[in-house]
């Protein structure tokens, strides 16, 4: 059996490979192809942590996984992640485990290349400036998926502690900074005093925050604008005001998750501020062009994603074939 540590996952799967990857796994779960159960989340007593089991199987990748994690957000800015996690691949046709691999860095990656995928399927093509909302592990990756996503003049970080955005900004200018090997595209780096600033001049925004209360109001966005909520996946918290959902055509991941997990979309149903008929799709079903996606530069669009075991799966069975053919990892006899 292979073993893929954070290292090895990261420099086996890049951001524009993911994103292919997210949208033929969003794709493959619209059409049906796919066997995916809510997930099991048990709340640690007293505490905001978390620890869940994600599994799933795929007819058209004929395999199934699993990704066990723990989420502590109080880890964030220790020696430890907030997200820490296995996970496990077998074969889909004779149940045999195949791998063991890093969750975080797949959860890292294949959460911002989800939000990549929506932001090309229904940001406006003439978008020029991406905010990003929070600087953790997510609001890194963020970067990385909407510039790999769309050809952005400026990227906008705000985050709730202004170091951490100041640090992100240097960290990216870093790797995206001038010269033609890291990038052929300059981009510009800001750190945004203001949320609702950042909010105001968004072409596209990306809530990548542990909040649990609104930090993003809907009066503040401007007509055209896209949102990729990403931050909140239990019922009782939310990004985003019921305002914000009111104006917006909304997406999901997949429906049946959005309606037990999205406290962003569970919370102004509650108020009677929207209906469920309020979802307009899942975002494998605007892949598949069996819904419409944006439909006017006026329009506000918004993405929920929740983050699915399919992604975690797609993933996997790319870096167990990828890292078997080149060699990476370590095997172990079980
Ligand atoms: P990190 O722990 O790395 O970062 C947490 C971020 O949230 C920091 O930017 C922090 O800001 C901010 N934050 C925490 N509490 C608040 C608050 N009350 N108000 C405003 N900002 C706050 O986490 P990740 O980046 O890994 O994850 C971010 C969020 O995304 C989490 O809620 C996580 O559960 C969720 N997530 C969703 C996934 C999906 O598939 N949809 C997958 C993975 C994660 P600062 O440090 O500046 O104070």
């Amino acid at each position: 059996m292979l073993i893929l540590n954070r290292r090895e996952v990261i420099s086996l799967l890049s951001m524009p490979t993911c994103i292919e990857l997210m949208q033929a796994a969003l794709a493959s779960l619209s059409r049906g192809e796919v066997i995916l159960p809510l997930r099991p989340v048990i709340r640690i007593p007293d505490s905001p942590n978390a620890f869940a089991v994600m599994p799933t199987y795929s007819a058209s990748l004929q395999a199934s996984a699993a990704k066990i994690i723990s989420v502590y957000p109080a880890n964030h800015g220790t020696a430890l992640d907030s997200h820490q996690g296995l996970v496990a691949l077998f074969d889909g046709t004779n149940g045999k485990p195949l791998a063991i691999m890093d969750a975080f860095s797949i959860t890292a990656i294949r959460t911002a290349a989800v939000s990549g995928v929506a932001t090309k399927l229904l940001a406006r093509r003439d978008a020029k400036t991406v905010a990003i909302l929070g600087a953790g592990t997510q609001g890194r990756s963020h970067i990385d998926a909407m510039l790999a996503a769309h050809p952005f003049d400026r990227v906008m970080i705000w985050s709730r502690t202004k170091a951490h955005a100041a640090a992100l900004v240097t960290e990216a200018e870093g790797r995206y900074g001038p010269g033609p090997v890291s990038r052929a595209r300059p981009a510009t780096f800001i750190v945004v005093d203001d949320v609702d600033a950042a909010v105001r001049e968004a072409d596209v925004v990306c809530t990548v925050t542990a909040a649990r209360e609104p930090i993003l109001r809907g009066g503040w966005l401007r007509p055209g604008t896209h949102v990729n909520v990403v931050g909140s996946s239990i019922p009782s918290a939310r990004e985003l005001d019921s305002e914000a959902v009111r104006r917006a055509r909304v997406f999901v991941d997949r429906r049946e998750s959005a309606a037990k997990e999205a406290g962003d979309l569970i919370i102004p149903m509650q108020e009677g501020v929207i209906g469920p008929d309020h979802i307009v799709a899942e975002l494998g079903e605007v892949v598949l062009g069996t819904a419409r996606g944006r439909e006017d530069d006026q329009q506000i669009t918004l993405f929920k994603s929740l983050g699915l075991a399919v992604e975690d799966l797609a993933c996997a069975v790319y870096l167990q074939e990828r890292a078997v053919r080149e060699g990476a990892g370590v095997t172990v006899e079980m």
